[in-house]
């Protein structure tokens, strides 16, 4: 059981953040969600969580494309056992067209916030005597595909900082890995169909079948339910020596 743990997931409003957050607080995980936005239903989305695990869930903004605030969440969440460095954003296009401004955020937000949160929770998880790192990298942190630079160079980025941190904490109680997903059926992947069509000249159908899929062997998504379970087991004590590694959930995209 994780009762009386804290968790804190980066970019927990949507997606495998909340799939996560809520596969941890089944546990018994206190869970502290985030995003940028602030509204009405990311308060409304923690009390529901809060209620349906009997744990105590808050939501902290925090914008994970800025380094005092991604320090900022660790210090206001007050205690963080469990880091899930999952915030990330998605842009698709060829290199010489690629917005600056796209790669820039792409950078900061799926990459450097791993730096910043982790910097932050380290000294917390060798107070507490242990502690979960878990960074929702790709299977674009272990090989590319065309039109997708900055998420490609930013989840490369995370997997080596894995590495790094998993290092540094070797003799600690506390473990560092990424979690590699293929791809989920979730609002990022939803929004790059449209641009996928029309980068390879094809219909939005066919962007699933021919470019998505494609990747991916077993020609299904992973589900959000696997990946918290994914979360969970790296959370356990059969998990202990499980560390500065990566482990794929991609339908065997990476044996390719
Ligand atoms: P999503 O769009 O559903 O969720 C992204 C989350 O990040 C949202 O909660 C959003 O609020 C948050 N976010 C975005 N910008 C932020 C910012 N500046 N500050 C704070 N929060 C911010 O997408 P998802 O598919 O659930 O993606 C989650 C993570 O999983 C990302 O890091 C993504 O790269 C990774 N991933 C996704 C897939 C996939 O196929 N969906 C595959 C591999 C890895």
């Amino acid at each position: 059981s994780l009762k009386g743990k804290t968790a804190v997931v980066t970019g927990s409003n949507s997606g495998i953040g909340l799939g996560v957050a809520k596969a941890l607080a089944a546990e018994g995980a206190d869970v502290v969600l985030n995003s940028f936005t602030d509204t009405d239903e990311d308060h409304a989305l923690a009390e529901e969580v809060g209620s349906e695990f009997g744990v105590t869930a808050r939501y902290i903004k925090a914008d994970m494309s800025k380094a005092d605030e991604c320090r900022a969440l660790i210090e206001k969440a007050g205690a963080c056992d469990i880091l899930v460095n999952n915030a990330g954003i998605q842009h698709v296009a060829a290199i010489e067209e690629f917005p600056v401004e796209k790669w820039d955020a792409i950078i900061a937000i799926n990459m450097s916030s791993v730096f910043h949160c982790t910097a932050a929770a380290l000294p917390m998880m060798r107070k507490a005597g242990w502690g979960r790192v878990i960074n929702i990298a790709s299977a674009h942190g272990l090989r590319a595909s065309p039109f997708k630079v900055a998420y490609v160079a930013a989840k490369h980025g995370v997997v080596g900082m894995t590495k790094v941190a998993g290092l540094e904490t070797a003799k600690d109680p506390i473990t560092v890995n990424a979690i590699c997903p293929g791809y989920v059926l979730t609002p990022l992947v939803e929004g790059q169909i449209p641009d996928t069509a029309k980068e390879y000249d094809i219909s939005e159908d066919e962007a699933i079948e021919k470019v998505i899929l494609a990747k991916q062997p077993s020609k299904e998504f992973v589900t959000l339910e696997q990946l918290g379970g994914l979360a969970v087991f790296l959370c356990s004590d059969a998990a202990a020596q499980i560390t500065a590694t990566t482990l794929s959930a991609d339908g065997g995209w990476t044996a390719q």
